[in-house]
């Protein structure tokens, strides 16, 4: 990249997209590099309104250890990745900045019969070297801890938890504030822009990129990188990049129930689907409220509850064959169908609750149906990731690469992975930069890697 560029543009770096992702790069380029010309547009009045809302996903932070659906190799990347939030949290909280930013409560995924103890307990000797923290406990340690998991059960049915005193629950929207606030305070030149939604971006023929906003607006940058969720996808095919895969917008669902949980308590995954499993735990800031959720229903909008997203979902889909036959590969497997059609009957009304009290009791046998309670308004969207070439669902995140220009799509476990992901973006802007910035990387593994 030429220096007299640099002039050109208005910034060095905008990042397009507000979330934990948008919210992770910038702290990490303004705390760490040397990169001071960068500017963050959200469409929103503020940061964490979407998925990383505090109201619309799991609040766990995923290192690989109850994820039951996740190998050996996915479980250590995305134990790497995790820890960097743990200590960036703990840190913010020993130095008294934030304290509310996570809640530690005991964390377990439960094994009921047979056949699921022997899956278990053969997970714990392939993952307990990973985790030295996890342990294999029975069903009188599980009761101590979790009484009403075992209350209500027949005396002979067989129960077996892998649990963890590493339950990390965190608040990723007031992480993603935590991250602007500590960005700008490392660097004064980096801006924020609100209410403004990024329209177009047009590659600029001396270098860089022209993005255009609702509001009229035309903002040079030298590099761009998008972290719109879903929308990421729709904008990078406008490009011309990431046209092999299509996006399926699985929205998930809660109900309350009152205080039934001391900790998180996961099911069994299936190793078809790549959604979290149905779980039990408290609410990040009130350990006397349990959630149950999420569900997973398939849906035709990027962002869940914005109609206008229908548009944008069905842009992303790509109307075009190998998309439509690699969802209708998808959908028309036996499992995904059956999980997709079950769970989108957990959303409605009267009905919904009386299917999805089936899950709950797996957890807690006595749990009354009228103490579960749908909790309107809550869950966002995840994009899980088609590739139309497979025509296979893909576990986890999509970063797609253009010249000078990231895009991230972010299902579950992108929240766990923000700042494991804002690391390996800052290694790339570098590279787009041959030289020019600097990153510190033996401060950010000793901040946040190697603690
Ligand atoms: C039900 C559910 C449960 C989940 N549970 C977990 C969990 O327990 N742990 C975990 O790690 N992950 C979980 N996830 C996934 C996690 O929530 C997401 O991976 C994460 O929040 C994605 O963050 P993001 O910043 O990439 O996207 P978002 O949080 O969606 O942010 C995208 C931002 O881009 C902005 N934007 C979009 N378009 C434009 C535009 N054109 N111009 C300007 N701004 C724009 C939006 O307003 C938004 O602020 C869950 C997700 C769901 C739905």
């Amino acid at each position: 990249m030429n220096n007299g560029q640099s002039n050109r543009c208005d910034y060095d770096l905008v990042i397009v997209g507000g979330g934990i992702t948008g919210t992770g790069l910038l702290y990490m380029l303004c705390r760490y590099s040397t990169l001071k010309r960068i500017l963050l547009v959200e469409k929103y009045q503020d940061v964490g309104r979407v998925n990383s809302a505090r109201t619309h996903n799991s609040q766990t932070l995923h290192f690989g250890d109850i994820e039951t659906n996740y190998t050996l190799e996915k479980a250590t990347k995305v134990n790497q990745t995790a820890v960097m939030i743990k200590h960036y949290v703990e840190e913010e909280k020993r130095a008294g900045r934030r304290d509310n930013l996570f809640s530690k409560y005991n964390k377990m995924v439960l094994a009921v019969g047979p056949e699921q103890v022997v899956e278990l307990s053969k997970r714990y000797e392939e993952f307990k070297q990973l985790f030295p923290r996890l342990q294999k406990i029975d069903r009188q340690r599980i009761l101590e801890l979790e009484p009403l998991v075992v209350k209500g059960r027949d005396e002979d049915e067989e129960l077996l938890a892998l649990s963890t005193d590493e339950g990390y629950t965190i608040d990723f929207q007031n992480l993603a504030h935590s991250f602007v606030e500590n960005a700008l305070a490392s660097n004064s030149d980096a801006k924020m822009l609100f209410n403004t939604k990024i329209v177009e971006i047009i590659p600029v023929t001396s270098g860089g990129y022209c993005l255009r906003s609702n509001e009229g607006n035309a903002i040079t940058a030298r590099t761009v990188v998008v972290s719109t969720g879903g929308h990421s996808l729709m904008m990078a095919q406008k490009l011309g990049h990431g046209c092999e895969y299509s996006l399926l917008s699985v929205a998930g669902s809660f109900y309350w129930a009152p205080h039934v949980l001391n900790g998180k308590v996961y099911t069994l995954q299936n190793k078809k689907l790549p959604f979290a499993a149905i779980h039990g735990d408290p609410e990040v800031h009130n350990a006397k409220e349990t959630r149950f959720g999420p569900t997973a229903k398939a849906i035709p909008f990027l962002e869940r509850r914005n109609w206008s997203s229908f548009f944008d979902y069905i842009q992303s889909c790509g109307l075009n064959f190998a998309s439509i036959l690699a969802l209708f590969k998808i959908l028309s497997d036996k499992t995904i169908f059956t999980y997709i059609f079950k769970n989108f009957l957990y959303d409605l009304p009267f009905i919904g609750k009386r299917l999805f009290i089936k899950e709950v009791r797996k957890i807690i046998p006595t749990l009354k149906l009228k103490e579960l309670i749908y909790a309107k308004g809550m869950g966002g969207t995840r994009p899980q990731i088609v590739n139309t070439r497979t025509r296979k669902l893909e576990l986890g995140e999509a970063k797609v690469m253009g010249e000078n220009i990231i895009f991230n799509i972010t299902p579950s476990p992108g929240a766990s992975n923000a700042l494991g992901n804002a690391y390996n973006d800052s290694i790339k802007i570098m590279e787009f930069f041959k030289g020019e910035f600097t990153l510190d990387k033996e401060s950010i593994e000793k901040d946040l890697i190697k603690k």
